[in-house]
């Protein structure tokens, strides 16, 4: 008996050692640890194998109820939510920038479209409020909040310098600098980088980064692929932008072009979150709680692959 029971713990135990995320795949570890434990039992007393079940399957239910608690917290902080001033009139106006494949771009029809647009579509439909996403400059997405737009979601990059100005729900994606060179460049580490002409997007962490390399030249744009473009026609040395989009533009002109992990230019890895008024709380905490349960019912993961893994830059 013993050893059945150690069987099915240590099947649960190997789920929470693993950072299985949900109460489902707990239970899922804990009766098929008692499956094991059933055919492990040949010679052990039935009465064993039953009591040995029977525990796997009240650790199961006991899981199964702390995610229904789980998700009725989830509710009552989207219900709350619903009491903040951004959403008073029903809608969730939401500020983007259209050119940060594959976050956010312009879709067949016109419209923005990419995986921030669907998260927040999502998010949207969570707290039971329309979505309207207008397209603008990045560099205005923040000063853009509490007046003309409710929340931004940008691929933006939660910085102390930004939660000055707003707040930021919990990061939905992580990311960092990549630099994109030409193909037959031989530039490798940070040092490479004092005194070139390095171009970025204006007001991002990419900019940010330029104004703190030695002797560089800096050319900001307001859409990153024209940074790109000036780079292929000769007049950059590098671009600095997000590992993704990065990789989305380079594949484009993969013949000319190659990018290069940040992480050799010791860049820190940054998180993306989704910008709001500053200390509103309530609209904070239903955000977090629509994302949460986006990422328990696994509509998170299938967005990532829909737009994320599959992006195709054509
Ligand atoms: N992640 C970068 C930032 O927050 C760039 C975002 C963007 O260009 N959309 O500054």
């Amino acid at each position: 008996m013993k050893k059945v029971l150690a069987l099915v713990l240590s099947g649960i135990m190997a789920c929470s050692l693993a950072g299985c995320g949900s109460a489902a795949e707990t239970g899922e570890a804990a009766s098929s640890a008692a499956n094991a434990a059933v055919s492990e039992a040949a010679g052990v007393s039935a009465s064993d194998v039953k009591a040995a079940a029977d525990t796997a399957s009240s650790v199961a239910g006991e899981a199964m109820s702390a995610a229904g608690e789980v998700s009725s917290d989830a509710q009552s902080a989207i219900t709350a939510a619903l009491s903040s001033s951004a959403l008073s009139d029903g809608t969730l106006t939401v500020g983007t920038n259209a050119a940060f494949p594959p976050f956010e771009y312009i879709g067949d029809d016109g419209n923005p479209d990419g995986f921030d647009i669907a998260l927040i579509n999502a998010i949207g439909e969570k707290l039971g409020v329309k979505v309207e996403v207008q397209d603008m400059e990045f560099d205005s997405l923040v000063t853009s909040i509490g007046n003309k737009i409710d929340v931004a979601i940008a691929g933006m990059t939660v910085t102390d310098e930004r939660k000055q100005q707003v707040s930021f729900s919990d990061p939905y994606y992580e990311a960092v600098q990549y630099v994109i060179v030409p193909a037959d460049s031989t530039i490798a580490t940070a040092d490479d980088l004092k005194g070139l002409k390095l171009g970025c997007q204006l007001g991002t962490t990419g900019n940010f980064i330029i104004d703190e390399i030695d002797g560089a030249t800096e050319q900001t744009y307001d859409k990153a692929i024209d940074a790109v473009n000036d780079l292929i026609n000769g007049k950059l040395d590098a671009v600095i932008i997000d590992k993704n989009p990065a990789e989305v533009f380079v594949s484009k002109y993969s013949d000319k072009l190659k990018a290069i992990d940040g992480k050799d230019f010791d860049f820190d890895t940054e998180d993306y979150a989704i910008a709001m008024p500053k200390d509103d709380t309530v609209l904070q905490l239903g955000v977090n709680a629509a994302l949460e349960l986006l990422k328990t019912d696994g509509t998170y993961d299938k967005l990532v692959e829909q737009y994320i893994a599959n992006y195709s830059a054509d």
